[in-house]
C-alpha cells in the first residue's frame, strides 16, 4: 500500500532519478573505462602521464618510473581537504584554536566561528545598520528560496505528462495515468511560476535597499551582489 502511495505522488524528476537509480542505466552508459595500458607493447609514457591497465590498475610515469596510483586516494584528498575548509573559520586574523561542534555549525553556515562572527555582528550593531543587516540577509534567503522553487517548477512544467511510465527493479513497466488533464495543470504550474517571479522582484527590490545601506562599509558578512 505504502509504495502503491508514494509512486503515484512522486514527483516526475525524482521518479526519474529513481529509474535512473533502480536500473542503474545512466551511469552504465557512461562508465567506459579505456585501457590505454598496452604495456606489453612499451608505450613510451611522458612524465606524470596517467593510464589504467588492463587490470583496472591505475598508474602515473615519473622519472624513476611508474608508480601506483589510485583514483579513490585522489577522490578522498580532495574530500578531506574540503571537509577541511568547512571546518575551518574563514577570518583573517581568527584566534580560535580548537572550533567547537558549535563553531563548526556556524562556519559551515556563515563562514565564521563564534567569536568571529560575534566580532562581525557586533560592529554592525555598532554603526546602527543591524536592522539593514537583517533585511539583507531575510531577502536574500528569499530569494534564493524561490529562485530554486521556480527552477523546479519549471522542471514540473517540462515533465508533465498525461501518462507516466515506471520500470520496476524486476523490469516490469508499469504505466499510470493523470487523473487531471495536463493542460490544466500545466496552465496552474504557470500560474504559481508568474507568481513566485514576481515575489522574487520584491524580494530583490527589498534586498537591493538593504545592501545599499551596507555595501560602503564593506562587511565580510555582506557578500556584493551577483543577480
Ligand atoms: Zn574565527
Amino acid at each position: 500500500m505504502a509504495k502503491e502511495f508514494n509512486k503515484k505522488f512522486m514527483h516526475p524528476t525524482r521518479k526519474k532519478l529513481v529509474d535512473m537509480v533502480l536500473t542503474g542505466g545512466e551511469y552504465e552508459k557512461n562508465t567506459q573505462i579505456s585501457f590505454s595500458g598496452a604495456d606489453k607493447e612499451k608505450v613510451k609514457r611522458k612524465v606524470g602521464e596517467r593510464w589504467t591497465d588492463e587490470n583496472g590498475k591505475s598508474w602515473e610515469q615519473h622519472e624513476g618510473g611508474k608508480i601506483e596510483v589510485s583514483d579513490l586516494g585522489d577522490i578522498m584528498a580532495d574530500a578531506r581537504a574540503y571537509l577541511n575548509k568547512l571546518n575551518t573559520c574563514h577570518a583573517e586574523d581568527c584566534n580560535t584554536i580548537k572550533l567547537s561542534r558549535a563553531d563548526k555549525k556556524l562556519v559551515s553556515k556563515t563562514g565564521y566561528c563564534a567569536t568571529c562572527l560575534a566580532k562581525r555582528e557586533t560592529q554592525i550593531k555598532i554603526d546602527g545598520l543591524w536592522e539593514a543587516y537583517e533585511d539583507y540577509k531575510i531577502y536574500s534567503n528569499m530569494i534564493a528560496y524561490g529562485q530554486e522553487l521556480v527552477e523546479k517548477l519549471n522542471q514540473a512544467y517540462t515533465d508533465a505528462k498525461q501518462e507516466y511510465e515506471f520500470v520496476h527493479e524486476d523490469g516490469k513497466i508499469e504505466k499510470w495515468i493523470l487523473e487531471k488533464d495536463v493542460n490544466e495543470i500545466k496552465a496552474e504550474i504557470l500560474a504559481d511560476i508568474t507568481k513566485y517571479e514576481e515575489e522574487i522582484q520584491q524580494a530583490i527590490k527589498l534586498r537591493d535597499e538593504a545592501y545599499n545601506k551596507l555595501k560602503d562599509k564593506n562587511y565580510d558578512l555582506v557578500r556584493p551582489l551577483k543577480d
